[in-house]
Order: C-alpha cells, then sequence, then structure tokens
C-alpha cells in the first residue's frame, strides 16, 4: 500500500459520518499488545527502526492524547477499510527516532486500529504527513 492510496476526511466531514468519537479511556490497556506499544511509545530504545516517543510517559497524559484525536482529529481511510486518526496538537508532543536516534520533532498524534479495543494505540507523529492533505468529502485542507 502507497501514501496515495489513502484517503483523507477532516474533522467536520468525519464528524458526519460518525467516526469522531468518544473512546473510553480504560480500554487503552486492556492487552498486552497494547502495553507492549504503550512502552514503545513512551520509552526511546534503538531496538526500533522508526518509533515516535511521547515526551510525557504519563498514562494519563497518553489516554488524553487517545480520547482528544479520536474525538477531533481527523480520520485517515486505507483501502482495507480501517481507518485512523491524527490529531495536530500544535504544540510538541514527542519526538520520533530512528535506532534511537533523533529523527523529527512531533506535533501530532495519531492513533491506530481504534475499533479493536485490545489493539488501539497512539504513537506521536510529525504533522507534515498530512500538511498537504485534502478532505475526501469537502476539499478543505484536513490540518486546518
Ligand atoms: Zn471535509
Amino acid at each position: 500500500m502507497t501514501p496515495d492510496e489513502r484517503t483523507y476526511l477532516c474533522w467536520h466531514c468525519a464528524s458526519e459520518q460518525g467516526l469522531a468519537r468518544e473512546i473510553d479511556p480504560t480500554t487503552l490497556m486492556n492487552s498486552e499488545y497494547q502495553l507492549g506499544k504503550f512502552v514503545k511509545h513512551t520509552v526511546v530504545d534503538p531496538i526500533f527502526k522508526l518509533a515516535g516517543v511521547f515526551k510525557d510517559p504519563e498514562v494519563s497524559t497518553y489516554e488524553k492524547w487517545v480520547v482528544n484525536s479520536v474525538a477531533s482529529g481527523c480520520v485517515v481511510l486505507t483501502p482495507n477499510r480501517t481507518h485512523a486518526y491524527v490529531f495536530v496538537a500544535s504544540q510538541q508532543v514527542g519526538v520520533t527516532y530512528k535506532h534511537g536516534s533523533f529523527h523529527t520533532a512531533a506535533d501530532a498524534v495519531k492513533v491506530v486500529l481504534p475499533t479493536s479495543p485490545v489493539r488501539v494505540h497512539a504513537y506521536p507523529i510529525s504533522s507534515h504527513v498530512i500538511a498537504a492533505k485534502k478532505c475526501a468529502k469537502c476539499g478543505r485542507p484536513v490540518a486546518g
């Protein structure tokens, strides 16, 4: 899959399609999978080729980012009918690392696998990923 095959929806249009929603933050540590992802995205480990790491490793902060992203982020739709949320935080939320070395500053949060109560998790990314993307429905910039 290439990035070009992805479709983006602004928050407004995602909201109309029922994709902007509430998520229970207590579901974020339901599984070993999710705990592993939380550690991966709060502790720098050079074993990972690329990883976004939150600057604040508190569970409550992590939960807040997930709740905000799912309620207020734009939506990325992939050809296999999964979706993800990207929330531009307008502040630095973390750093992305390549093999433990600084790669980019991260000012957005991505929430993936939101429909799975045992796999949904989040990580920081750079907002440049969605900076030039337009909403597939209304044509407005999704990061706007
Ligand atoms: Zn739109």
